[in-house]
């Protein structure tokens, strides 16, 4: 078909972003490869989850709960919240993604710190908005000062990241409470605290505790980290329900589906056997920092379930070799600055730190 010389034109800041590049998926025919790279769990679903979605399944061409009726008190109520004061999405992803179609527009700013999670930018940039990302400091930690002297008349909504995606350090409670004592009561803004339930650090930030004392802060979590949902797609965000109702209004019809709720609210349930699952990624964790520290890595504190490699110019070098190792792991690298790493099951961590000495 001859293509007509003029074409519907996306809107500038959307033709602006980059185009979608499909992730590492290791080479057919190869040995299969440990994937490290998108931070998930290394466990299957529990037995009751995977029951659950099966039965949903059941009934699929049924829509679903539109309102995630249950699944809002069930959040509400593990939070010590109202029902009013959760937004569900389909993965926190989206949830954020209602957050800035909400509150931010053209000419509006949106500050986040920079390296930090990939999807703030995007965001921001797909609700018209302009992002404002604030260096972190040397060791990944965010630059709250910074961030601070970044708002301006025009910042509508300030995202944080604790722990930090991809650098690993938690927000502690003092810094956090410093900067909110700055920032005016009219901007938004949104503690994305995906990785909560995998942080060690005793002064960290107490997401849901801070929310009683400023109206102006959500909170965002997931059920793709800790209790292993991937693959389902559901996250949410929580505060004060006048905040929570415009981000609702954005909300996709459907956008949770059934299998989703449910699992979500299974998981809920079963939250002290996924946390054992947690401590062990912690152990984990810690055992890989200890090893990496060993092989000469300034791997910065690592709060999530995750480990942050600064490769620097090296970076792509690296991650090529351990995809090519003996035994393949792929990660996440971030070209001239460094690798993102995951934390597995024991053995695929053996994995990458016999490639990561194969290959120094
Ligand atoms: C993984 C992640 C999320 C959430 O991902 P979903 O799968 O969409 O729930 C949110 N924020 C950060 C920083 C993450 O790393």
């Amino acid at each position: 078909m001859d293509r007509p010389a003029s074409l519907p034109v996306p809107r500038p800041a959307v033709a602006a972003l980059p185009r979608y590049v499909p992730g590492a998926r290791g080479s057919a025919g190869g040995p299969p490869p440990v994937k490290l790279s998108s931070n998930e769990s290394p466990y299957p679903p529990l037995p009751s989850v995977a029951q659950a979605v099966a039965a949903a399944g059941e009934v699929a061409h049924r829509y679903p709960d539109m309102f995630a009726v249950e699944l809002h008190e069930r959040i509400g109520s593990f939070l010590g919240l109202s029902a009013e004061s959760v937004a569900v999405g389909g993965g926190s992803v989206a949830a954020l993604h209602h957050v800035l179609q909400a509150y931010a527009a053209a000419g509006d700013e949106v500050i986040f710190a920079w390296r930090s999670f990939e999807a703030y930018p995007i965001l921001t940039q797909v609700a018209g908005a302009t992002a404002v990302p604030v260096p972190l400091l040397a060791d990944g930690r965010h630059d709250l000062d910074a961030m601070a002297a970044a708002i301006t008349d025009a910042t509508t909504v300030i995202l944080l990241c604790s722990p930090n995606n991809p650098t690993g350090p938690a927000l502690r409670s003092t810094e956090v409470e410093d900067f909110l004592a700055k920032v005016p009561s009219r901007v938004l803004v949104v503690l994305d605290e995906a990785y909560v339930e995998f942080v060690r650090d005793p002064e960290v930030i107490d997401g849901r505790a801070a929310l009683d004392r400023h109206p102006n802060l959500l909170i965002a979590r997931t059920f793709s980290k800790a209790y292993g949902l991937a693959g389902l797609r559901v996250g949410y965000v929580a505060g004060d329900p006048e905040l929570i109702a415009p981000v609702r209004s954005c909300v996709t019809p459907f956008s949770v589906s059934a299998p989703a709720q449910t699992a979500a609210i299974v998981s809920l349930e079963a939250r002290d056997e996924l946390l054992e699952r947690v401590e062990s990624v912690v152990t984990e964790r810690v055992r890989v920092a200890d090893a990496l520290a060993g092989l000469g890595w300034n791997v910065p504190d690592a709060q999530g379930n995750f480990v942050w490699l600064p490769a620097g110019e090296r970076t792509a070098e690296i991650a090529a070799a351990l995809a090519d190792a003996e035994r393949p792991v792929l990660v996440r690298p971030f070209a001239g600055e460094g690798i993102r790493v995951t934390i597995g099951a024991p053995e695929e961590n053996d994995a990458l730190l016999a490639a990561l000495r194969e290959w120094a």
